[in-house]
């Protein structure tokens, strides 16, 4: 699919002074994290990134994403397609206290650089978007793997006999402030 470019990180002063829109579409593969909590890295994401300073100055970055992946349903352990579709706003800030005084419908992303990374804000709105379990729309049959009824802490499912990490505990760390 054609699409604008997508640069690694941009200028994080001049990009939001030029009010720039980055337009494009990015492959899945290419999110290594991301990629953990998907049963396959095919697919891509549209992207659109707007860049402005609101009327307090705050560099803002208004985004959207949308794609389909692939993840394993949690009912049979086949893999089945969801469509992501999010959208985001992020203000940069260089100090917790500035994260504090943001209003309610910011998001801080903390940014102390000149490089404003572009792939790592991508990559974690797409963790934060993932649903917590997948079922295929249609019925499936449940595997004899059961884990319908596993207690929340169980990490007995099909993404520790790919040795991949628990999607959970990225999610937590996620939280983490850095
Ligand atoms: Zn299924």
């Amino acid at each position: 699919m054609a699409g604008t470019l997508i640069p690694d990180y941009v200028d994080a002063k001049k990009i939001f002074n030029q009010q720039a829109t980055i337009n494009g579409s990015l492959p899945v593969a290419g999110f290594t994290r991301f990629s953990e909590l998907l049963a396959n890295t095919s697919g891509i994401v549209e992207i659109k990134l707007e860049f402005l300073l609101d009327g307090e100055f705050r560099r803002v970055i208004s985004g959207a994403l949308k794609g389909d992946v692939q993840v394993l349903c949690q009912r049979c352990l086949e893999s089945t397609t969801i469509t992501l579709k999010d959208s985001f706003k992020l203000a940069l800030v260089e100090t917790e206290s500035q994260a504090d005084k943001l209003p309610a419908d910011l998001e801080p992303w903390v940014c102390t650089d000149i490089k404003l990374v572009l792939a790592d804000i991508l990559e974690e709105q797409l963790i934060l978007c993932m649903p917590i379990v997948s079922y295929h729309q249609e019925n499936c049959a449940p595997t004899n793997r059961l884990i319908l009824n596993a207690p929340e802490t169980s990490t007995e499912t099909s993404a520790d006999k790919q040795d991949k990490p628990n999607p959970f505990a990225i999610l937590q760390s996620l939280k983490e402030p850095r």
